[in-house]
């Protein structure tokens, strides 16, 4: 039954209206609105993968003893879908998404998801779903793909039933007003993963434990959390929900390499082919904090920036910490952030020639 796990379509019977749908979209924002289907499937150890489907998008009636509730068994992935200028409608590296989807069910003991299954999903929701992906400026249909432990079982074992699920909501231009360059605080108190914990994997409760720290962010008048190793508390990790880059004065760029704990991003992948598209030399290694300090003071960092499926890539205004703050160059990020940034976007949003074979047209 898994091989060749095909989603059937049953179409909602009452979608949104086109002025609801049109209301909706002129103002998307993120994450608060979803299309009119969802995707569905069930697994479980007697029959595998089956019941897939596409339907209409509403609750999941569920036991309050369903597992995830209890012990947090349970993956995601975030992607977007992109409307380009003839109107045909891509994803961005699917397979990449596919990829690290199975790899974070394996390290969850979630089982596996055929890839052309989850291909499958995406394909037919946003096939149906096509009158959701907004146009103009930076708006995409954010993909969320997730997996579940659903057995209303409150024994602490891998769960022996699993739903997996496909959402899709419409998001709006990240920064309304144009690229705003974000203030990083430094966390050295938490940490977010530890060696041979689930650092790589996409999972809820690497989010769960990164909130507190991105709560002492904002009260530190900062955007988002920077984490570090949990051993040494030495070693330059990543954001809440982002990788980091770094461009030196010989305009070298360098990216902390993937440690294990950390989570392997496609948009930081993708970063890594870019950069040498456009000339510099990039550097996977340990990058450590002093290094960040002191190079931002002394003017050896030019540029930081972030880089996710969400806010593309933002420049890195400054790093703050308990005792001190350094910015890097005048604050506004600078030229190989702002080229990274646009030959990034031009592809997904279909304004030069897919080169690398990245999209995959609906
Ligand atoms: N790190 C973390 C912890 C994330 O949640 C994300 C967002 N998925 C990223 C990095 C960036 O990954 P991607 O480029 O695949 O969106």
């Amino acid at each position: 039954m898994s091989a060749d796990l095909q989603f059937t379509v049953e179409p909602n019977t009452q979608p949104a209206s086109d002025d609801q749908r049109a209301t909706i979209l002129a103002n998307p924002g993120f994450g608060q609105y979803f299309t009119d289907h969802m995707a569905i499937a069930t697994w479980n150890a007697e029959f595998g993968w089956h019941d897939a489907r596409i339907t209409a998008f509403g609750p999941l009636e569920l036991s309050p003893a369903t597992s995830v509730f209890h012990y947090a068994q349970t993956i995601f992935e975030g992607m977007k879908a992109y409307r380009h200028p003839d109107d045909s409608i891509h994803t961005f590296r699917p397979d990449a998404n596919a990829a690290r989807f199975n790899r974070s069910a394996h390290r969850l003991a979630l089982p596996e998801l055929p890839e052309t299954a989850f291909l499958d999903s995406l394909t037919k929701l946003v096939e149906l779903d096509k009158a959701w992906v907004p146009s103009g400026g930076e708006t995409s249909l954010y993909l969320r793909p997730f997996m579940f432990g659903s057995d209303p079982f409150l024994g602490v074992r891998p769960s022996a039933q699993v739903t997996y699920c496909v959402i899709a909501s419409p998001a709006g231009s990240y920064f309304a007003k144009g690229v705003k360059p974000v203030r990083i605080w430094l966390s050295e108190e938490y940490t977010r993963a530890a060696p041979g914990g689930t650092g790589a994997a996409k999972t809820g409760g690497n989010y769960a434990s990164s909130l507190l720290a991105q709560a002492e962010a904002i009260e530190q008048g900062c955007d988002q959390v920077a984490f570090l190793d949990a051993v040494e508390k030495k070693w330059v990790e990543e954001l809440g929900g982002m990788n980091l880059y770094f461009v030196l004065d010989d305009g070298s760029v360098v990216t902390p390499e993937l440690s294990g704990t950390i989570l392997e991003g496609v948009t930081r992948d993708s970063i890594l082919k870019l950069v040498t598209d456009l000339g510099h030399t990039v550097t996977e290694r340990k990058i450590s904090i002093d290094e960040w300090r002191d190079g931002a003071a002394s003017g050896r960092i030019r540029e930081v920036f972030a880089c996710g499926t969400a806010a593309v890539i933002t420049p890195v205004a400054s790093l703050k910490w308990n005792g001190g703050e350094v910015q890097v160059a005048d604050g506004n990020g600078g030229p190989v952030t702002a080229a990274v940034r646009s030959a990034l976007l031009d592809l997904q949003y279909g304004r030069t020639p897919d080169t690398h074979g990245w999209m995959s047209r609906i």
